[in-house]
């Protein structure tokens, strides 16, 4: 069950502020507000999906699609394809998930540990 005030959807509705690296119709990019690394980016989808299981299987394959490529012009953006780049999502408990919107984690920028 997707709780609509957690802080992605949040994020989502302007209620909160981000620092933006990127958005289009499917998708918002901003930085992490703890980041692990020099470039610690998340990823958002539009749609209101819990988890990555939720995303791929409850979601048009077109806005999987342009997520994922999305996330890849992000990296491009970012300028860390070549030197390389870390995505992570979390998901559940086990998981360490502690926000309950589907997200990406894109991590670069120095040697990630
Ligand atoms: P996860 O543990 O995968 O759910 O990751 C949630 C991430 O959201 C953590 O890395 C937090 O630092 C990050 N986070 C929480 N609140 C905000 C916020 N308001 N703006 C940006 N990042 C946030």
């Amino acid at each position: 069950m997707y709780d609509n005030n957690n802080i992605f959807a949040k994020i989502l509705r302007n209620e909160i502020a981000c620092k933006k690296i990127y958005e289009d119709n499917n998708s918002l990019f901003f930085n992490d507000i703890n980041p692990q690394a020099k470039i610690h980016v998340l990823g958002i989808p539009k749609v209101n999906r819990v988890d990555f299981s939720d995303f791929i299987l409850n979601t048009d394959e077109k806005i999987i699609t342009s997520f994922f490529l999305s996330v890849d012009l992000v990296i491009d953006q970012l300028s860390i394809k070549k030197t390389g780049f870390r995505i992570i999502t979390n998901s559940g408990a086990d998981g360490g998930q502690e926000v309950p919107h589907f997200h990406v984690h894109i991590l670069g920028g120095e040697k990630v540990k």
